[in-house]
């Protein structure tokens, strides 16, 4: 038996994908942003929330 060198993570589709400004992680499309996804930034409310506008800490 041949070993072969697929990759293991499972490709889902070819959804887009963009990184959260809030929390820098990667997220992916989803069908409840398909009429704003040019505009989302975060990968979800709280991290909307969260965001970083300026600096608040004292
Ligand atoms: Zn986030």
């Amino acid at each position: 038996m041949p070993s072969s060198t697929l990759p293991k993570r499972l490709i889902k589709g070819n959804l887009p994908i963009k990184i959260c400004l809030t929390c820098g992680r990667p997220f992916e499309y989803r069908k409840k942003w398909r009429a704003c996804w040019d505009e989302v930034k975060y990968c979800g409310e709280k991290c909307q929330r969260n965001r970083p506008a300026a600096t608040a800490a004292s």
